[in-house]
């Protein structure tokens, strides 16, 4: 039996058997072969290309009736590659001639023909070197039986195990098939931690080495509420789980009898809890869960599912069909969030060396504007239809909002000449998470109709700590007395000058802040839909006037520590069972606290 502790980013326990996608660097290390298995090297790697070849037929066809043409012509050209006689003719050399391991002898191969690209000197070319380290990873994957495709065809649900995912590979997962996940990599408030949150499957990040414990097959324990990751768990270990998923199902299910009572603390005072989405099909979920709404509807996965720009007649679609399933209640799009971890190959993608720091949100959308206007285009004509308001992510800077606000009138002068009907009247927000934008609130507020603090993207700016990298994960502390101060200056700025102001970010559906923050004076939180009950809650059995004494107190405290202490403490009278219990290290400092270790 192994233990692993890691970040929780997904509630839920859940108990089965480990499907093991990939793990880091597992064969390209220097290895040779002896010369009598040189044959069956040769006969390995003809293996891995036919399945690889075949994997490629299979995606080709299904990106031809799902997305079109024009991405079925990638797995096209990578089909291309793979059957090149001079790459095949490489690797047949570096296997005979120098003994390498089929594994290696594609990496040298490989990497030949990627030097090459990338010393062309031309844009166009340098793209296409990870086209190349994609088919690369197809085939090794295949050389160990491990496709990633083969996800698709799973017989039986199964527990996810990897080094790391993205977000477009996490968006691909069949929910019905895949139970939990369980990754070496990742942050709490990562991408893929945050759709993990949002499509209800959980899962813990930042292990470290689970991919090395956890082989094909073996019985898995993933508590995706603590961060604990059980391989091979003995009868009793197993038996303490069962009754704890009980408990949690328990949990949920009496939550679950109350969602449709409306948000009002015990002093009578209402507030608004919507939901995060990243795709409309979400919003049954988050009604379901009682949401009022949609707080945060982020679009880029448009772009990250479709694996190519969507046109305005699919932004169309999307947005029409958000809401219809609303029926009357207020969506916030937010217009294209892409660069950083969420970022494609293709015409757009830039390598750089500090990619959150870089061409992402806004400043992409600047650099080309051509992937900006056909959503806007979108929004304004689909405003006909229903509340809806427009979210400008990642704003730093006065002229960014007014270089929005310019392309948005203008949109209104184009399909006014183009006489197609819209809705003039929408109005337009900025996000506030970079520390740049709290602090120049109040200038911003002159310019926008409404705030929503992303604090997900606050803290790592503030704090200097890289929200997916679980090396500094003990870092990322929401409660660090630089965020709270931030967060309090936003909201104050917004009474002052009367703008809703409301928060998106991870923290509004962690239910140890939700009584802090309804202290500091927030009336609107958005967040995954499976916290939706667990906040209402909260909000349900508090006063305002609790709430503003507790902030008050958490404001003379300097130690994040101690702030996560008191509001466990506190969180835990108000209803129990909410939050997990602290778990003190050694040396005194609060770690595992539900997901902010
Ligand atoms: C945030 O940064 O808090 C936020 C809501 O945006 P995202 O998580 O998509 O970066
Ligand atoms: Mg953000």
């Amino acid at each position: 039996m192994i233990h692993s502790q890691g970040i929780p980013v997904s509630p839920g326990v859940v108990i089965g058997e480990a499907f093991v996608l990939d793990r880091e660097d597992v064969s390209i290390s220097e290895r040779f072969v002896a010369a009598e298995q040189i044959p069956a090297e040769i006969e390995r790697f003809q293996r891995a290309l036919r399945e690889a070849g075949e994997d490629l037929e299979q995606l080709q066809e299904r990106a031809r009736e799902e997305i079109g043409a024009g991405s079925a012509a990638i797995f096209q050209a990578h089909s291309w590659i793979l059957h090149d006689q001079e790459f095949q003719k490489e690797v047949y050399d570096r296997i005979t001639l120098n003994h390498f391991t089929a594994e290696y002898a594609i990496d040298r191969a490989m990497l030949k023909y990627i030097r090459r690209l990338q010393e062309s000197g031309l844009r166009f070319f340098q793209e296409r070197a990870s086209d190349l380290e994609d088919i690369e990873r197809r085939l090794i994957n295949c050389l160990h039986g491990e496709c990633s495709e083969a996800l698709d065809e799973l017989k039986h649900p199964v527990i996810v195990i990897a080094h790391d995912l993205t977000p477009s590979q996490t968006i691909r997962f069949d929910r019905s098939k895949i139970m939990a996940f369980a990754t070496d990599r990742g942050g709490r408030t990562s991408h893929t931690a945050i759709l993990a949150r949002d499509l209800g499957i959980p899962a813990v990040v930042g292990l470290g080495n689970v991919t090395r414990e956890v082989g094909p097959g073996d019985r898995v324990i993933v508590d995706g509420t603590s961060g604990v990751v059980i391989v091979s768990p003995d009868a009793h270990t197993l038996s303490v789980y069962e009754s704890q998923r009980a408990s949690f199902a328990a949990f949920s299910a009496g939550l679950a009898e109350e969602v449709d009572l409306p948000s009002i603390t015990t002093d009578g005072v209402r507030i608004e809890v919507s939901g995060n989405i990243e795709f409309p099909q979400e919003i049954a979920d988050i009604l379901d869960k009682g949401g009022d709404g949609i707080g945060l509807y982020r679009t880029e996965f448009l772009y990250l599912e479709a694996g190519h720009m969507p046109d305005e007649s699919e932004h169309l679609q999307a947005y029409k069909k958000a809401l219809e399933l609303l029926d009357g209640r207020t969506i916030t799009i937010r217009t294209l969030d892409l660069g950083a971890d969420k970022m494609f190959p293709g015409s757009i993608h830039y390598q750089e060396r500090n990619p959150f720091l870089g061409c992402r949100s806004i400043r992409l959308c600047q650099l080309h504007p051509e992937i900006f206007l056909p959503q806007v285009r979108a929004i304004l004509r689909v405003n006909t239809l229903g509340p809806l308001r427009l979210l400008l992510p990642m704003i730093s800077t006065i002229a960014e909002v007014r270089w929005a606000k310019q392309v948005v009138a203008e949109v209104k002068d184009d399909l006014e000449r183009e006489g197609l009907p819209f809705n003039p009247e929408l109005p337009i927000g900025a996000m506030i998470e970079v520390p740049a934008a709290a602090l120049i609130a109040e200038a911003l507020a002159a310019e926008v109709d409404f705030f929503s603090i992303g604090t997900n993207d606050l803290i790592q700016y503030t704090l200097a700590v890289d929200r997916g990298n679980e090396k500094v994960a003990p870092l990322y502390l929401p409660m660090h007395p630089a965020v709270l101060q931030l967060i309090a200056q936003v909201l104050q700025v917004g009474e002052k000058c009367d703008l809703p102001v409301g928060i998106c970010g991870e923290m509004a559906g962690e239910p140890i802040y939700t009584a802090l923050l309804l202290g500091m004076g927030l009336r609107e939180f958005s967040m995954a839909a499976a916290m939706i009950p667990e906040v209402k809650k909260i909000i349900r059995s508090v006063s305002e006037a609790e709430c503003r004494e507790l902030w008050a107190t958490v404001q003379k405290m300097a130690d994040p520590s101690e702030v996560v202490r008191y509001l466990t403490n506190k969180t835990n009278e108000i209803l129990p069972g909410a939050v997990p219990p602290i778990v003190e290290a050694a040396e005194g400092v609060v770690v595992g606290i539900q997901g902010q270790n």
